[in-house]
């Protein structure tokens, strides 16, 4: 884990943010069609390098074709698809058929069904322009001119495909807030870990997040720092023996994992996205789906930090070959393509924090890329809803003052701290974020989830009521419950306490608080530690390091004394139950 980013990265977020749009212009091409008595079809493909969406419009001219469709056609070259939706497509070598989705079998004279793909290719993408539909030739005219510049070999995948997937699917019964009424899971690992603390027993009930933090972790891993020896299906089973209503999973594998930082560098390099889908999301969709855990609502949260840093962080070389290779736009896209096709499971992607991307120049892009992963998924209505705040310290809210406050004439986003976000807590921003992605085309349904496992701010620390300061910064200063040196800092925060407990719809827009993050397991160790895990060192960890651009230069705040990212913190647990906020009785 390892949010950070911002002021000072700003310049360049938004230059970035500029060049990929005019990139995905040029992109944006290819469209092609053909025609006859019988059917006409409109087919466009938005490609980048190495792969595209496809869209495809048929309209049946002729009779009304009740007892189901098909569509046919031919590639030129090597286009393999690999998913498509809203119609059941096979190919076989170069020639594809798309047949009516289940629950829309007839297609009525001069009616159309629209359906779209994602494919890959290599050399020349050209459009097919002969298609059949049942068997007769579609020599109809097609209702759109197309562009015929064929892609200029863009390096990164478009930000906006030009048509969205349909948002229609099949009658589902998902609830519309997974939380609501349900009893959580009590990941019995971290359980035992809380209780061996003293006075761990006071929390060690709530329901934490299980992180599915590398391959191994589907069958569990004995012997792992931050995982025993529960796999999925020994949580799923626990779940159901406890009698729980929902569980919470992490799924955090991404290739070139945490591109941003160091302490939670993963074990798949850059370019291992088919690993990605084949050997991790494949077999945890596989598990997710049995019938016996149908009854469960199964939460998935999904890939903490990957979108937000091709936003704010394409300066460091891992995040630029993420956004260049395509790999967490289509990795994310793949996940929740797979686990929001089962009918019990609830996709949250995970949307950074106020701190991260609470500024203009970051709020629209993150947001729009956040849509294009759901787009690459098929559907937007894969993504239930949204997670901020994933193992951060960002206050839920700040009691004595808000961002329209001002001192003496001067605003508070003048205030160092602030300097000039649109945000000042989580609760605000996980609000106007959720409005955000409802108006560039997420579900209005959609619902946030803030994680306040580690955002109490109580303690001796904590101010008790608004500084009585007339200068700005002091003002601020003395007001903020977040008592971080900076908003970047993310490690292991010294000072820090346990936050609202978890618990359903506690505001408007938002579904759930919930501890992700298992409170008491680090963030990253504060000095080398080797280790087998991937894991490596980020100075942002280490007390005695001066900071850098992203946390304005300022001391880390990190507790000494840690070991690698998810491994047991002791010392930081006892703090987190001192700081609670609310306190613990
Ligand atoms: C680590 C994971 C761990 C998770 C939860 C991440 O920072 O990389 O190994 O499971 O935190 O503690």
């Amino acid at each position: 884990m390892s949010p950070r980013p911002h002021t000072v990265t700003r310049g360049l977020t938004a230059a970035a943010a500029i060049t990929l749009l005019t990139g995905a212009g040029i992109a944006v091409a290819a469209q092609q069609a053909s025609a006859a008595a019988g059917c006409r079809v409109t087919y466009s493909a938005n490609s980048w390098s190495t792969g595209f969406t496809g869209n495809v419009s048929v309209t049946n001219l002729g009779d009304p074709i009740t007892g189901g469709w098909n569509l046919a056609w031919d590639f030129a070259g090597n286009q393999r698809i690999t998913q498509g939706w809203s119609a059941t497509i096979t190919q076989s070598g170069q020639h594809v058929t798309a047949a009516n989705p289940s629950w829309a079998p007839g297609l009525a004279s001069n009616a159309s069904a629209t359906f779209g793909f994602n494919a890959d290719y290599s050399g020349t993408n050209a459009s097919p322009t002969s298609f059949s539909l049942n068997g007769v030739a579609c020599t109809g005219t097609p209702t759109t001119t197309p562009p015929t510049t064929p892609p200029t070999s863009p390096t990164t995948p478009p930000t906006t495909p030009p048509t969205s997937p349909p948002t229609s699917q099949p009658p589902g019964s998902k609830a519309d807030n997974p939380y609501a009424g349900a009893k959580g899971y009590v990941n019995p690992e971290w359980k035992a870990k809380a209780d061996a603390e003293p006075g761990g027993s006071r929390v060690s009930s709530n329901p934490t997040a299980v992180w599915i933090d590398r391959i191994a972790a589907i069958e569990g891993t004995t012997g792992s720092s931050s995982n025993g020896s529960m796999g999925v299906e020994d949580h799923l089973d626990a779940a159901l023996a406890q009698g729980a209503g929902y569980i919470q999973f992490v799924i955090y594998n991404l290739p070139g994992r945490d591109c941003s930082a160091l302490a939670s560098n993963g074990e798949l390099g850059v370019n291992d996205l088919p690993r990605y889908k084949s050997e991790y999301i494949d077999p945890i969709a596989a598990i997710q789906s049995r019938a016996k855990y149908a009854g469960l609502r199964i939460i998935n949260i999904i890939e903490i930090d990957s979108l937000p840093n091709l936003i704010t962080n394409t300066n460091v070389a891992t995040c630029a070959t993420m956004k260049s290779n395509g790999g967490y736009v289509q990795g994310v896209g793949y996940a929740l393509n797979k686990l929001g096709a089962i009918g019990n499971v609830y996709n949250y992607i995970d949307a950074a924090h106020h701190g991260w991307i609470g500024w203009d120049t970051n709020f629209g892009p993150t947001a729009d890329i956040m849509l294009q992963a759901a787009q690459a998924s098929g559907n937007v209505k894969n993504v239930h809803g949204f997670i901020t705040n994933t193992a951060n310290y960002s206050a839920l809210t700040e009691p004595y003052f808000t961002i329209n406050s001002s001192v003496n004439g001067t605003s508070v986003r003048q205030s160092k701290w602030v300097d000039w976000n649109q945000y000042v807590d989580e609760l605000s921003f996980a609000q106007g974020f959720r409005s955000k992605l409802v108006s560039v085309g997420f579900d209005s349904g959609i619902g946030m989830l803030i994680d306040t496992s580690r955002n109490g701010w109580g303690g001796s620390g904590r101010p008790t009521a608004a500084s009585t300061s007339t200068a700005v910064d002091t003002f601020v200063n003395q007001s903020r419950i977040d008592r971080r040196i900076h908003a970047g800092n993310w490690c292991n925060q010294d000072g820090a306490g346990l936050g609202e407990r978890p618990r359903s719809a506690p505001a408007a827009g938002i579904d759930a608080y919930v501890w992700v993050k298992p409170p008491g397991e680090s963030d990253g160790s504060s000095t080398l530690i080797p280790n087998n895990e991937g894991k490596g060192f980020d100075r942002m960890c280490d007390p005695t390091y001066t900071g850098n651009e992203r946390n304005g230069n300022s001391m880390t705040g990190a507790l000494s004394g840690a070991p690698i990212s998810g491994a047991w913190f002791s010392a930081q647990f006892r703090q987190l139950m001192a700081n609670a906020y609310p306190p613990l009785s």
